[in-house]
């Protein structure tokens, strides 16, 4: 059922403080749910179903879809609305409260073992965006891909290339690859958002690019590192790091790994933030 009379009709208003822009579009539906590539072997975690419109797309593909939504409101409507799918399981709740693994774990038996293959699909609520994703890549275990709907600019700072990188490129990139697809004008929303919007699908490494106890040392120097972005990259680093490393041992270290100290953190790629944290932690160990 369209959603503004699903809406009218339990007499619900779509509360800007959760995000809720609801995609009209069934065109753009449809293209978000073929971006997941789902088959019958898919599990798949769908942040903030909403009234069910993206889910419905979802669970025609998928083995079993989890459709968690925050907003108790539309919980009868979730109910209603996917009654007629027998591998959908509303779940009301708080994605950033709860473990994404374990709420795909279990629902359909694994071969053996070991948990079967998630992916991760939401047209997500923006004021959270970097926050869910986030947590989603530090899910034990990760999803297989991500498929989600965020604000336009946040997209592109997503998929952002060495020159114009962020943490959040930095945080995405070191765990998978990030692909924008598409973008979606405001009128394809109900309430209209004030912004584009876009939708990115991120390949999710089977495992991250450095060794488990190296991962908190990572992020600890891409942090420093961007705390002062528009401060050269020893500078920026002895000061992000409270000066337990000084701009001199700073610098010494990048030019030994071949890092020119003078750049600054936009222009590093995940592989030489890789090569930035090794040759710090040797001089922060020594
Ligand atoms: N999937 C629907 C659609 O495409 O029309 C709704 C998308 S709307 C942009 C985002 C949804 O996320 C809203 O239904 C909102 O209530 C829900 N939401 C907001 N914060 C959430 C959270 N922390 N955990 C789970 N769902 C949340």
């Amino acid at each position: 059922m369209q959603v503004r009379k699903l809406l009218r009709q339990r007499d619900v208003r779509p509360d800007k403080a959760l995000g809720q822009n609801f995609l009209l579009d069934p065109t753009i539906l449809e293209r978000i749910a073929e971006a997941a590539d789902l088959g019958s072997d898919n599990l798949v975690l769908e942040i903030g179903a909403g009234t069910g419109a993206l889910t419905t797309f979802l669970a025609r593909d998928a083995r079993h879809v989890v459709a968690l939504e925050i907003d108790q409101r539309l919980i009868p409507i979730l109910e209603t609305e996917l009654a007629g799918f027998d591998n959908v399981s509303v779940i009301q709740g708080d994605i950033l409260a709860l473990d994404p693994a374990a709420l795909v774990r279990g629902v359909v038996p694994g071969p053996g073992e070991s948990p079967l293959p998630y992916q991760v699909v939401g047209n997500l609520p923006y004021y959270i965006t970097s926050a869910i994703l986030r947590h989603v890549l530090e899910a034990d275990p990760r999803p297989g891909r991500i498929v989600v709907t965020v604000q336009r600019e946040v997209a592109q700072r997503i998929v952002a290339e060495p020159g114009h990188m962020s943490v959040l490129a930095v945080s995405v990139q070191f765990h998978g690859d990030p692909e924008l697809l598409f973008s979606i004008k405001p009128g394809s929303f109900y309430p209209s958002p004030d912004v584009d919007s876009a939708v990115v699908r991120i390949d999710v490494h089977p495992s991250p690019p450095v060794p488990d106890d190296e991962v908190d040392a990572f992020f600890t120097v891409v942090r420093a590192g961007f705390s002062q972005r528009r401060k050269q990259l020893h500078n920026s680093l002895s000061a992000g790091l409270g000066e337990r490393i000084s701009k001199h041992e700073a610098a010494e270290g990048l030019e030994e790994v071949g890092i020119d100290p003078r750049r600054r953190a936009q222009s590093l790629s995940v592989e030489e933030w890789i090569t930035v944290t090794r040759a710090l932690r040797d001089i922060l160990q020594s």
